[in-house]
């Protein structure tokens, strides 16, 4: 059993690969976004007050977001490793994500990082697919829906989003980059840093990862 937090560019592949440790190894997939829709439609009043910023592109309030995420994590399986996926988003998350941990009587195995170039996130993003309606992403290379242009979950029509091009995408890249180092600087000081080159493939990318994680 593990407790591993995931973090990466838009375009990483990240939550398909924390998607294939669901299906093979017993984990949960633990993020903000299905929290913050789920717990909104569930009425939750802490989430209605999140819908105010998210619902805009906003950020969300960091002690907001894990007032919630406390409560989130409930419903999940202790029995299983969880991965969390981009749960740390600022500095100001880290501590806040410590104590939820420390709550739920786990402690952090690694902090697993993809690693993408500007070219390949280019080449990832232009060719992504989105449903408006449940969110779910398709690939036109790497994971295409069964029925072209539709949602295999729930049918809808997929679209492109318009920050999928070229020029949204490297200066997206440019900012994430430069956001995210005090947050691999503080898990590379606990030693729990672990990089992946998020250029391969899928498969590849997958082997990689249980390999090092040691599954
Ligand atoms: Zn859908």
């Amino acid at each position: 059993m593990q407790t591993i937090l995931f973090h990466g560019p838009s375009g990483s592949g990240k939550d398909t690969q924390v998607d294939l440790l669901v299906q093979k190894y017993e984990f949960e997939n633990i993020g903000t976004g299905e929290m913050f829709r789920r717990m909104y439609k569930e009425g939750d009043i802490e989430a209605i007050r999140a819908y105010q910023y998210w619902s805009k592109g906003q950020f969300v309030p960091n002690e907001l977001t894990y007032s919630i995420l406390n409560r989130w994590v409930q419903k999940f399986d202790t029995e299983k490793s969880w991965g969390f996926v981009s749960v740390v988003r600022d500095e100001g998350q880290i501590p806040l994500f410590d104590d939820l941990l420390k709550n739920n009587g786990r402690e952090l195995d690694f902090f697993v990082h993809f690693v993408l170039s500007e070219e390949m996130a280019i080449e990832r993003m232009s060719l992504r697919r989105v449903c408006s309606y449940c969110e779910a992403t398709y690939h036109q290379k790497y994971k295409p829906e069964k029925v072209s242009g539709y949602c295999d979950r729930c049918g809808t029509k997929l679209i492109q989003r318009e920050d999928d091009q070229p020029d949204k995408i490297i200066m997206r890249l440019k900012e994430y980059n430069k956001s995210v180092i005090p947050i691999v600087n503080t898990y590379k000081e606990r030693g729990l840093l672990l990089e992946i080159d998020a250029s391969p493939s899928i498969e590849v990318i997958h082997s990689e990862l249980i390999q090092r994680l040691g599954l």
